[in-house]
């Protein structure tokens, strides 16, 4: 019996690359903060990084109550 041995890699805060809509700019680590729903089609989700969240005191989608 074979077993791949891989280095478990469990992160705590999963940190995303993508665009944070505040310093308008691509940041490691953004959040979805809020997502505007629409009539039709998709809804508009905007995403934070890490130190627009401090400034601004945003609160990711995921950690509210
Ligand atoms: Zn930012």
């Amino acid at each position: 019996m074979s077993e791949s041995t891989q280095p478990a890699t469990v992160q705590n805060t999963p940190t995303a690359f993508g665009w944070c809509h505040w310093h308008e700019g691509h940041a490691d680590g953004v959040r979805l903060i809020d997502v505007i729903e629409q009539g039709s089609g998709s809804g508009i989700t905007t995403f934070a990084c890490e130190p627009c969240r401090g400034v601004h005191g945003l609160v990711p989608f995921a950690d509210r109550p």
